[in-house]
């Protein structure tokens, strides 16, 4: 019920539905009109928007993803990928699943969203961000003009946690190799990581998304935007206009890239 409240405050007039009606607009607009298509910010020359690969990498440790422990598999493609996660007993986690959910998405998406884990919903589909968080998710993908289809939705651990807890750093490492081995299939312009357990997973274990949200980091070529999770949005509303801030960035960034 109390879930239900809060999503409705996305669908019913407040600050960030005129937020998402003007960067629809933007994308709309953008098309047809020079003039307006002149008036979108770019990374590069809006300084308030700030640039990608703003931090040196040697600021930071290296996440999972790059370290030795860690190795992508050797699998050719995403379902080869999608295949050897549903049959996974890489840890404790693979013996409790109802469904393994290993991602999905546009092979060819410029842009990656990585959460947490598997919750309830997503368990019973074996689909990524299928729950409430998932509706948050949707509203911020369609805030860029863009749908479901044509990004690519991933997790850090494939199997669901029990009781939606964080997963264990074993957990963790386990799984790692598959989400690994998705960035490289896909190789994405952009990556946005979703909440605390993907950012320490992916970029730094000390990192605090609090600190780092909104900033541009880069990891093999790839842009990083670290942002709140969606579900972290249903439980304190006040973080909504802190993502939309960092989703603007985002959608900077990408038509930075179609330029
Ligand atoms: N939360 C996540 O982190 N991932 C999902 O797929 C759903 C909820």
């Amino acid at each position: 019920m109390a879930e239900e409240k809060q999503l409705t405050l996305f669908e019913h007039g407040d600050a960030e539905d005129s937020m998402v009606e003007q960067m629809n607009l933007w994308s709309a607009e953008a098309e047809s009109n020079q003039s307006t298509a002149q008036a979108i910010p770019s990374w590069s020359a809006a300084a308030h928007i700030s640039a990608p690969v703003a931090v040196p990498l040697s600021a930071h440790p290296k996440g999972l993803w790059e370290t030795s422990v860690v190795r992508a598999l050797d699998l050719p493609d995403l379902d080869a990928v999608a295949r050897e996660a549903k049959e996974c007993r890489r840890c404790k986690l693979g013996g409790m699943r109802k469904n393994a959910v290993p991602g999905e998405g546009n092979p060819h998406a410029r842009i990656m969203f990585v959460g947490e884990g598997p919750g309830a919903d997503e368990d019973a589909q074996g689909r990524p961000f299928v729950g409430a968080a998932g509706r948050v998710l949707d509203k911020l993908i369609a805030s860029m003009g863009l749908k479901r289809e044509d990004v690519f939705i991933g997790n850090v651990v494939k199997c669901r946690p029990p009781g939606n807890r964080v997963p264990a750093p074993d957990e963790v490492e386990a799984c790692m190799p598959y989400l690994a081995r998705q960035i490289e299939l896909i190789d994405p312009d952009i990556l946005v990581i979703l909440g605390a357990t993907a950012l320490k997973a992916l970029v730094d274990p000390n990192a605090s998304i609090t600190r780092m949200r909104g900033k541009w980091l880069e990891r093999s070529g790839i842009r990083i935007m670290p942002t709140f999770h969606p579900a972290a949005l249903l439980r304190d509303t006040s973080k909504k206009a802190l993502v939309w801030e960092d989703m603007k960035k985002v959608r900077a960034c990408m038509k930075d890239f179609e330029a």
